[in-house]
């Protein structure tokens, strides 16, 4: 009889937008974790396809940052910035499918189009979806710029109905459809958060995917790329968010948790998991 024993791979994956806080480290802490736990690897990937928006002097402070608290991970790091082509690649095999549309709306004409623009988690009406090939071969040829989003209902037709296992909520159906067609290449890249995320996540070889409960909804999204994509789904573990003292999520731009702060301070990293209340909440 032949047994298979796949080893467990996790990943901490920051974007380089601003110094590592608390909520990092108890993110990384826990990817670190889980995959120690049971003898895996624990992966880098640095999620820099906005360029705008990324620093190098960030990225250099990750792995600083990373290594002071005592965290080394497997192998090399995994820069999205490095991958464009495989994107593209996964970009272009969407295309062929036919479940992707260029967008030609501005951040203005979607707030326009929708009825409740301000409520929170507003979604894109759609209004690109129903161009004609014409429309959009002019549009494109006239130079337009455009982003290409993933038509949610024609997707799900191929794939059929989808779930993942989820560590904290158990099987969870994929319902990509509550979020709305979402951007799969942005307007400056072949690529988009979600695109590159369930590429790396596969061509790492992750088989659990560790990350902060903000990006839940985002799973649905990805459960149905890897669907469409033909990849092997790594399970999740969505864990909880740190928060300050009256409640509001810890963000970046709070620079009295960062991680660089308290090194600054003379805290030393054995302090760091008393810090984020640092329990092994990882169940095998
Ligand atoms: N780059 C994302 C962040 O810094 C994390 C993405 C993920 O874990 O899927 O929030």
């Amino acid at each position: 009889m032949v047994t298979s024993c796949i080893m467990i791979a996790t990943r901490f994956a920051p974007s380089p937008t601003g110094y590592l806080h608390l909520g990092h480290a108890y993110s990384a802490l826990f990817a670190e974790g889980a995959a120690r736990a049971e003898g895996g690897r624990f992966l880098l990937r640095i999620e820099d396809i906005d360029r705008a928006r990324c620093r190098p002097e960030y990225e250099a402070a990750i792995t600083e940052d990373l290594t002071w608290l005592g965290l080394a991970w497997d192998g090399q790091i995994r820069r999205q910035s490095d991958h464009m082509d495989d994107y593209r690649a996964a970009l272009d095999r969407l295309g062929g499918l036919g479940v992707t549309y260029p967008c030609f709306c501005s951040r203005r004409d979607i707030a326009a189009a929708q009825s409740a623009p301000h409520e929170p988690g507003a979604i894109y009406p759609g209004t690109c979806r129903t161009l004609s090939l014409a429309e959009r071969a002019g549009r494109i040829a006239a130079g337009q710029a455009y982003a290409v989003r993933l038509d949610i209902a024609t997707a799900l037709t191929i794939t059929g109905p989808l779930s993942w296992h989820d560590r904290r909520a158990g099987t969870v159906t994929a319902q990509p459809e509550l979020e709305g067609d979402p951007v799969i290449a942005r307007r400056d890249a072949p690529t988009s958060y979600h695109l590159s995320v369930t590429v790396d996540d596969h061509l790492q070889g992750v088989t659990l995917v560790t990350r902060g409960e903000d990006l839940f909804a985002a799973t649905h999204i990805h459960t149905l790329l890897q669907g469409l994509l033909g990849f092997t789904p790594p399970a999740y573990h969505h864990h909880p968010l740190l928060t300050n003292a009256s409640g509001a999520r810890l963000s970046k731009r709070d620079g009295a948790v960062a991680i660089r702060a308290l090194r600054e301070q003379g805290r030393t990293p054995d302090e760091v998991p008393a810090m984020v209340g640092w329990i092994i909440a990882v169940t095998p």
